[in-house]
């Protein structure tokens, strides 16, 4: 067993995360957060908006997740957004073309064709990886769930298959309302769908997913970005050369990348600094996070260059956040079908459609490399327990009588009413002193508040602090300040 399907079994015995309807046989691709997986997405969030939102001042939106058909005419994704599958002729199971290729014969096939892809598999003899039966011609099958909208089903609808086509069909009333001026960003939070063939390695590759996307619209002639902050600052960056020679990623400085083109924006360049920021602060090694300059056959033709955000799982390296500079394309296509001007006025007078930048972050596979690096096995301290960073860990602190007679329970229970409702605590009188250590290191509380029999006389409690297990003894009116400035 690997570490991730570790975790994913800690995950289900503690339910934070576990299979959609699992009383029923389960379709693959939906999971359902339990209520620590749901404190520890809504801290992430949270976390994610202080951290790229707020410095900027951006808008934010929140849109249907249905949408009709000429939004994804307009985006491309009736026409592209398809992956390339083929059906064994024997067994009819269903595989995507693309992997197969590349786990069997270790050949990269991006950008190919399902006429090129179906030579591949013939000209190398692949067959079904179950039942070593004939494969069929390699298709297109378009990734969006269709619905029909109206009792009549007249109207053909899509679950959107990214958050960000709402910030392009509501830009003109945003950009009006806000009387916001160029750079600006729009960002946005919520579900995607995507019908993916084989999802996968637990919440990596789902069917129904959380993005948080931003939109960062700017003048091309005058960005107005303020690069002096981070021109010093490095990036793991694995080049476009360094994957044609099989090399690895190295440590890169941003204004060396900015001066060599490498990174064609300023805002592009922003966001990666911030998020090679923003990972590592949520517990994940540098060792264990890359950018990937997309080769050219995996970038869009309108996209001045794009560079995922990379983990690494125990089966390899996975995009977590998609950067692309994708200059004019959205906004001037949806102007074009919908007939709706979606320009806006420079400071110098100038009417100019705006070039974005935007980056994409996937909410699950960012809990999984959150889950994965900061999970600690039991040979520590005989029990398995997680390192949250305390900014989204579920629960700040447990509340514990030791006993539970001599007034400790009241007191214990009057400490917690008076925490409960600025702070994320529970109250568990359940079981010896230990166990109950033992379960709220297993779910990453930072801190144990023990009552005791001191407690009664002076006042004072101790607080363990999850990381060192040490305990301090504090006074009842300082438990506020340790647990908001996260440190005894
Ligand atoms: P993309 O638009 O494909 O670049 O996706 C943006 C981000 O959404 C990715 O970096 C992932 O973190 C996340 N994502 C995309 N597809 C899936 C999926 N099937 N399951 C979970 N997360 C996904």
């Amino acid at each position: 067993m690997n570490k991730l399907e570790e975790i994913q079994n800690v995950c289900l015995k503690r339910g934070i995360i576990f299979p959609t309807a699992e009383i029923y046989p389960t379709i693959s691709g939906f999971f359902d957060y339990g209520f620590i997986g749901t404190l520890l997405k809504r801290k992430l969030i949270d976390y994610w908006r202080e951290f790229f939102i707020k410095p900027l001042d951006m808008i934010e939106i929140d849109g249907s997740i249905i949408l009709p058909e000429r939004v994804f005419m307009a985006s491309g994704h009736v026409k592209n957004f398809t992956d390339p599958v083929t059906q064994c002729k024997k067994c009819k199971s269903i595989f995507r073309a693309d992997h197969l290729i590349e786990d069997g014969i270790k050949k990269f096939v991006e950008g190919k064709t399902a006429k090129e892809l179906t030579e591949i598999i013939k000209k190398n003899k692949i067959r079904c990886p179950k039942c070593k039966g004939e494969l069929s011609d390699v298709k297109l099958y378009n990734l969006m769930i269709k619905t029909e909208i109206s009792p009549m089903g007249r109207q053909v609808g899509y679950l959107r298959p990214e958050t960000a086509q709402n910030i392009f069909t509501d830009f003109q009333r945003i950009y009006r309302t806000s009387r916001a001026k160029l750079p600006f960003g729009i960002a946005t939070v919520g579900r995607s769908f995507r019908n993916e063939i084989s999802p996968r390695q637990f919440i990596i590759r789902l069917r129904e997913f959380n993005q948080c996307e931003i939109e960062m619209f700017f003048d091309p002639e005058n960005p107005r970005c303020d690069i002096k902050k981070i021109n010093d600052k490095s990036i793991i960056l694995l080049t476009r050369d360094a994957q044609k020679r099989k090399e690895g990623a190295k440590k890169m400085k941003i204004g060396d990348l900015l001066k060599k083109e490498t990174i064609p924006n300023p805002w592009l360049a922003y966001f990666l600094v911030k998020e090679f920021e923003f990972y590592k602060s949520l517990g994940i090694p540098e060792h264990a996070l890359r950018f990937r300059h997309m080769l050219p056959e995996e970038t869009p033709h309108y996209s001045a260059g794009n560079f995922d955000l990379e983990i690494k799982f125990d089966f390899g390296w996975k995009e977590v956040v998609g950067n692309a500079y994708r200059s004019d394309h959205d906004l001037k296509n949806h102007m074009k079908n919908s007939g709706c001007d979606l320009s806006v006025m420079t400071d110098a007078g100038k009417k100019i459609i705006p070039h974005v930048v935007e980056p994409s972050f996937g909410i699950e596979r960012t809990v999984a490399g959150i889950l994965l690096y900061t999970f600690r096995r039991e040979k520590e301290r005989g029990w398995n327990w997680f390192k949250f960073p305390s900014k989204i860990a579920p629960y700040i602190a447990g509340i514990y009588p030791l006993i539970n007679k001599e007034k400790l329970p009241e007191t214990a229970k009057e400490i917690y009413k008076t925490l409960k409702n600025d702070f994320d605590v529970f109250y568990d009188d359940r079981g010896s002193i230990g166990k109950r250590y033992a379960r709220a290191d297993e779910i990453g509380t930072l801190f144990g508040i023990t009552i005791d029999g001191q407690t009664l006389k002076d006042n004072t409690v101790t607080i363990r602090n999850r990381d060192t297990t040490k305990q301090t003894r504090v006074s009842i009116k300082d438990i506020r300040n340790v647990l908001k400035n996260n440190g005894i």
